[in-house]
This record gives structure tokens, sequence and C-alpha cells, in this order.
């Protein structure tokens, strides 16, 4: 079966932790989805118009998580670092299940997820993929923040640069080859917040489940966890994994190179807004082998069978 065919989950799994902001304890279970349904989040504990099927056009609120909601006023939120291992891994199509309306924060990062999904094995459809293919460049600019999509040949890559004046932190740069390149590093990078911003976070009602097991906390030129950092551009990583995600959000995986500069949930998803509102600016397409340099497929055959 071909590696550009979409693909699901073999079984269903399921993952008990804790929303980041809401505090919340949640259950959220991945089950097996039918090829051309994309991911969809179901919320359980609402009896009607519990569907919610993400777009770059439903995201509610891109301000320290992303939420989506749907017409009827169901949100789900912080679904982005879920959305980075299914893009990262070629999940097509999911359903998740979720007993409340946060999703699980386990360790910060997408390790768990991927893990999980790696362990269980993935069903393979007979099902073309579909691709967003980016065909004019678009930047959108927020005072020094910034992100640009342009045209790309077969890849996607994202090129991210952080600046901080916390030494720890400071200016991270890295960039990444989604389809080519081994992403552990970026799928293990933990969310990350200044130990300064903790107190205002709790008292915007945010960052309720938030602690030192699922974020690495940066005070001065300190970092709080005992863990220290998974890898020395764990920051910037962390902010590639959440671009992976947020772009996931478009609905099919994307071949084009992302530059961003100090951005974050909303600069990625106001760009998404503008790329995505003109047809003139992207075409979706079918991946047919045929199509594609050999070097894409050894390389992709690889990876899923590993
Ligand atoms: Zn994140």
């Amino acid at each position: 079966m071909s590696v550009l065919n979409q693909k699901t989950i073999k079984k269903k799994i399921s993952f008990n932790g804790t929303g980041l902001h809401s505090g919340k304890k949640v259950i959220m279970t991945l089950f097996p989805a039918p090829p051309n349904s994309g991911i969809i989040f179901k919320r359980s504990d609402l009896q009607i118009n519990n569907l919610i099927h993400p777009n770059v056009f439903n995201v509610s609120s891109a301000s320290y998580c992303t939420k989506l909601t749907n017409e009827y006023g169901v949100s789900v939120s912080t679904v982005e670092h879920l959305m980075a291992a299914l893009c990262g891994l070629g999940i097509d199509n999911l359903l998740v299940d979720l007993s409340s309306e946060e999703l699980p924060i386990m360790d910060g990062s997408s390790k768990n997820f991927v893990d999980a999904i790696k362990d269980i094995g993935f069903n393979i459809s007979d099902q073309p993929i579909r691709i967003i293919k980016i065909d004019k460049k678009i930047t959108y600019k927020d005072g020094e923040k910034f992100i640009s999509f342009e045209p790309n040949k077969i890849s996607l890559e994202i090129d991210f640069e952080i600046k901080y004046k916390q030494n720890s932190i400071l200016n991270q740069k890295n960039k990444k080859n989604i389809y080519m390149d081994n992403l552990t590093d970026i799928y293990n990078s933990r969310t990350f917040c200044l130990f300064e911003d903790v107190e205002k976070l709790k008292k915007m009602g945010l960052a309720q489940g938030g602690s030192l097991d699922n974020a690495i906390v940066v005070k001065g030129n300190e970092i709080l966890n005992e863990e220290k950092l998974r890898n020395s551009n764990e920051f910037v990583n962390h902010k590639i994994l959440d671009c992976l995600g947020d772009i996931y959000l478009a609905g099919y995986r994307m071949v084009g190179k992302i530059t961003s500069s100090q951005g974050g949930h909303n600069v990625t998803n106001q760009g998404l807004r503008d790329l995505l509102s003109n047809n003139e600016n992207y075409s979706i397409i079918e991946l047919k082998e045929k199509n594609i340099p050999h070097s894409f497929l050894i390389k992709n055959t690889l990876k899923s069978s590993a």
C-alpha cells in the first residue's frame, strides 16, 4: 500500500490527563476514522452539537493556546500539540473524543502522543492524500513579529526564530524539513513560560493546571525544572511544534516554506487566514506517486516503517 495514501491509527488509544489552562481532568480517546473524514474533535460530555471540525477560520482564541469553536459555540482548546503529532506522523483521519473542553497537556510536549501512536501503528487506506501547495508568497506582520508562507518544491520547511532577554533562552533559531528530518527533538520539546508571568496567567484564569511537570519555567537566568532542558534548542523547537500543529488546522498537510520570527499561535493563525482567504494563493492537490521524486518516496517509506 502506498505511503502516499491516507492513514489513520490501527486501534483506539486513551490518554488521561489535565488541561493546562482549565486545570480540569480529561480523558481523551483517539479512534480510527475512515478515509476523507479528516481530524474531528468530539465533546462526549455534551449530548448535541458536539462535533468540531478544525479549520483556521474557527480558531476563536490564539493567545497562549489554540482554541476552536464550532457554529454552536462549543469549543475545544490546546489542540496544537496533538495536531503537531498528527501532522508529523502523517495521520489524515482521526476522531478525537474528549470528556472535557481542553486536551490533556501531558508533559507539555507531543512526546506521549507520538510514542502511543507509533506503538499502536497505522492503517493505510486506498485513498490518496491531499496536500495544500502554496503558490504565492504571503507575509503577515505584527510589529516585529512576522510569518511568511512561500512556495517550495515538495517539502514543508519551518524556519523559526525567537528573541528573549533571559540568558537561558536568548535568541534561538532552528529550521526543520518536516517530511525529511528526524522530528524527535521537536516532538519532545516542552512548552515554556517566564516565572514572572505565572501569577499573571493564573489571575487571567489561565495555566490552572500548569506545573513544573508540564512546562519549563524560566526565572531570570535559571531553569526551575529539575529535568533542565531536553535539547539545546528546546524553546525554539517547541515554537516549531506549535507552528506545525497550528498549520495542520488548514485541513491538509502543506507543501511550502514557512519563516517566522517571534511569532506564536496568533501570528500563525492570522497568516494562515490571509493565505487561505484567497484561492489564488494556494492549490489543493492529490498526491500521485508518479509526480513525486524518488528520494521523497524512499525517505517516507523508511520513516513509516520505522
Ligand atoms: Zn505549545
